[in-house]
């Protein structure tokens, strides 16, 4: 099949990780051609604002988040699926039955969010990722109305805030005892979801929602135990799967993630793969997949630059980042680097008024993680402290102090 257009660089996906690459390829060659393919109606988005800013601060505005614009010289094709790579005739074959060619093809198709089987998704029924959600969730969450937020990580933890700051009346279904006890030691856990609770969150633990009927009126929601719950609507925050499966097919290497080397690029010369898609060797942590945006920015440009190298043979440049990540959550805020992760041993360190903190996150003697509780620009130093303790061990008992409180 002729290509009906061809490009220096195409991307796939137009999300976080695309914005910031044809931005670093059109900073190092701007006559480049650049195309970004995304099957969403919408050009790339900054999404923490969709669950943070956009609720909470009246001074952002929808528009402060578009990624991309005019300047770039990118031609963005929205609304578009890519079906098939053909690595050997480097083009890309589109939902819109053509196909595109190019020189250096880079994968940002980031995650799509787990989905019960039995409840599409639509006006009452969110698996909450994109500006559309953000756009069709703000017309039915009014002050006043009802929702049900199912799953206690990071989309349901933020959401559920978000809702109740604007006086929705929440829901919080969650699986454990504790919100976002995956990341947190009991303690901190049990303080968090207690904050959620006096923030007028009825959170509703140990239960699973299992499936659900929407009604023009509103949705019913069954928990495993048997439990109906009913609502005005429904956000799910259950978790996302990456999207591998166009690189599954063209025969690229894949791990639960697109398999790339540290150049972030795949089995496949010429093609990259950078964001929460990617399974890349992280300079401390080892081959790992990041689902955070600081990550997507720091691999999208990292992709965008080695990709404008390649074309002129020029010698790549390693990633060797260590993304950070960081959430909000009432009055509470924390970064983290590494592994965040309450099933490894923890030391907590925190002010006698349990306002600050630092917990370390061990495995095996090593610091794999550190979590910063309302502690602010100290992600540098724990990072070094994971980097001093990968080869060596550190017994629990030195941790406290090594990252002070501010
Ligand atoms: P995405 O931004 O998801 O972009 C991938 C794009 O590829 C999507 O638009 C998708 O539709 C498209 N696509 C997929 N398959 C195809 C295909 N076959 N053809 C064409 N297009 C395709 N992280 C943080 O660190 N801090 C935060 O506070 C934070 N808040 C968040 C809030 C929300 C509501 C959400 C949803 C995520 C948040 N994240 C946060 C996570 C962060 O946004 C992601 O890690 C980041 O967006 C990943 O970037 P990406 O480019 O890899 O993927
Ligand atoms: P998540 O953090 O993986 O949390 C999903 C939660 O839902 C888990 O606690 C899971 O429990 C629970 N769950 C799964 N099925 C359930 C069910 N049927 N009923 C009730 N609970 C259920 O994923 P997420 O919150 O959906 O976030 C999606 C993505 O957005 C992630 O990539 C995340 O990194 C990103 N994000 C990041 C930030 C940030 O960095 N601040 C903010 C927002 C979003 P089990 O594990 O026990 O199944």
């Amino acid at each position: 099949m002729a290509h009906s257009k061809g490009f220096d660089h195409l991307i796939v996906g137009a999300g976080v990780a695309a914005a910031a690459a044809a931005k670093a390829i059109r900073e190092r060659d701007p006559s480049a051609s650049i195309g970004i393919v995304g099957r969403e109606p919408d050009g790339p988005y900054y999404r923490p604002n969709l669950s943070k800013s956009l609720w909470l601060d009246d001074s952002t505005s929808l528009d402060d988040g578009w990624l991309l614009g005019d300047d770039d010289g990118v031609e963005l094709i929205t609304g578009v699926a890519a079906t098939r790579l053909h690595p050997q005739s480097q083009a890309v074959s589109l939902s819109n039955a053509e196909q595109i060619g190019y020189e250096q093809l880079l994968l940002a198709t980031g995650a799509s969010p787990r989905t019960l089987p039995t409840l599409p998704p639509g006006d009452r029924v969110f698996y909450y990722r994109t500006v559309d959600d953000y756009q069709r969730l703000r017309e039915v969450a009014r002050p006043g109305s009802k929702a049900v937020v199912v799953g206690g990580g990071y989309i349901g933890a933020e959401l559920a805030a978000a809702l109740a700051s604007n006086d929705v009346a929440v829901t919080l279904v969650i699986p454990t005892r504790t919100v976002q006890s995956n990341l947190f030691p009991p303690d901190l856990a049990k303080r968090v979801t207690e904050t959620f609770r006096s923030r007028g969150v009825t959170v509703k633990a140990g239960a699973r929602v299992m499936s659900g009927t929407a009604t023009d009126g509103g949705v019913r929601l069954e928990t495993e135990a048997g439990t109906t719950l009913t609502a005005d609507y429904v956000v799910f925050g259950i978790g996302v799967t990456p999207n591998i499966k166009l690189a599954e097919c063209a025969g690229l290497k894949t791990d639960g993630g697109i398999v790339v080397d540290e150049y972030l690029s795949t089995s496949v010369p010429g093609i990259w793969a950078a964001g929460d898609v990617a399974h890349y060797p992280d300079a401390l942590l080892e081959m790992r997949r990041v689902e955070h945006v600081d990550n997507a920015e720091h691999q999208g440009a990292r992709a965008g630059r080695d990709m404008v190298a390649a074309t002129r043979r020029r010698t790549l440049k390693p990633y060797t980042y260590t993304p950070i990540f960081w959430s909000d959550l009432f009055d509470y805020g924390y970064e983290a680097v590494g592994e965040i992760d309450s099933s490894y041993a923890t030391v907590e360190d925190f002010s006698p008024d349990l306002s600050s903190g630092v917990i370390y996150y061990l495995l095996d003697g090593h610091v794999r993680g550190v979590l910063l509780w309302n502690v602010w620009d100290a992600t540098d130093k724990a990072k070094r402290l994971i980097g001093d303790t990968s080869a060596r061990s550190i017994r629990a008992s030195e941790l406290k102090g090594r990252i002070p409180l501010g």
